[in-house]
């Protein structure tokens, strides 16, 4: 195992797991430094203005070791930016963890070990970052696996139920084979209640997300 490997990590936490499917199950977070966007609705700046520590895999490993629990996510920032962060995923599945991915969406995906389960972000207009989305990246995931899309308006609303159609629902009308859709709204600009109606409306296969983290621990931004 490659456990002298080092990555720039901005923080190691254990919380109450927030979004995805596994939203509510105690979880051990592993956060990345670095991203290569700047989405204008991003509540984890300090990943990308702060420079983090460096440490080897053995010792976030040891970080991981002193908690029973077996859901660990790797996030960021963007953790697909490090290269070593490959050693990391295959350190935690030998360790017999669940091991969940947080993506932008931007980089490629074929590395990534397919026990990974995968949680990928499509970035909508509003973000001022959808020019980045790496759309190959859709090949590589699975059932198992999670699309996800931060919305702030009606319009983003509209652009992602297309680029659904257009890219997940056409082209794997079953359920059973394709990634779970998570919808999640940016609560400051546009309202839960507002986006549940149009979800219900549409009578599309979405699960509306909401931030249980930020609804535990409002205002908190770190280490949860
Ligand atoms: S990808 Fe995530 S961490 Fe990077 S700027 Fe966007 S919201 Fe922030």
């Amino acid at each position: 195992m490659k456990t002298k490997e080092t990555l720039q990590v901005s923080e190691l936490f254990y919380s109450i797991q927030g979004e995805s499917s596994y939203a509510g199950y105690p979880c051990l977070f592993i956060r990345l430094a670095g991203c290569n966007l700047r989405c204008s609705y991003c509540d984890a700046r300090y990943t990308y203005d702060e420079k983090g520590r460096r440490m080897t895999i053995a010792e976030i490993l040891a970080f991981i070791e002193e908690s029973p629990v077996s859901l660990v996510e790797i996030t960021g920032g963007e953790p697909l930016l490090q290269k070593n962060v490959y050693a990391l995923m295959q350190a935690l599945l030998d360790d017999e963890r669940i091991v969940l991915l947080e993506t932008n969406g931007s980089i490629d995906l074929r590395q990534v070990p397919d026990e990974v389960v995968k949680i990928m972000d499509i970035k909508c207009p509003g973000s001022g970052m959808d020019h980045h989305n790496h759309l190959a990246n859709l090949q590589y995931l699975t059932s198992t696996d999670e699309v996800k899309f931060v919305l702030g308006s009606r319009q983003d609303y509209l652009w992602a139920v297309d680029f659904l159609k257009r890219n997940i629902i056409t082209p794997f009308p079953s359920s059973r084979q394709r990634p779970k859709i998570l919808f999640s709204p940016v609560t400051s600009e546009l309202s839960p209640t507002e986006l549940a109606g149009w979800i219900l409306m549409d009578r599309l296969p979405i699960r509306l997300q909401l931030q249980l983290h930020t609804l535990l621990w409002p205002g908190e931004t770190r280490g949860v």
